[in-house]
């Protein structure tokens, strides 16, 4: 018999093997979710595009374009 409690809800659950248990460590699909949600709002997905510090040193000044 295994025992654990589920990290969502905390309810303790038992079954006789994991094979019986799909969503274990949690008691439910919907559980499960949770914390998969959980991981992608805080921790997984990086808020934005990570766009690389591009340094134009030309873009202010250094090129003079008279379009006046
Ligand atoms: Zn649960």
């Amino acid at each position: 018999m295994i025992q654990a409690r589920c990290p969502i809800c905390s309810k303790s659950f038992s079954t006789p093997t994991l094979a019986d248990w799909p969503t274990f460590p949690f008691c439910s699909e919907r559980c499960r979710l949770v914390d998969l949600g959980r991981w992608i709002d805080g921790q997984y997905v990086v808020p934005g595009p990570e766009v690389p510090p591009s340094p134009t040193p030309q873009a202010n000044g250094s090129i003079e374009v008279d379009e006046e």
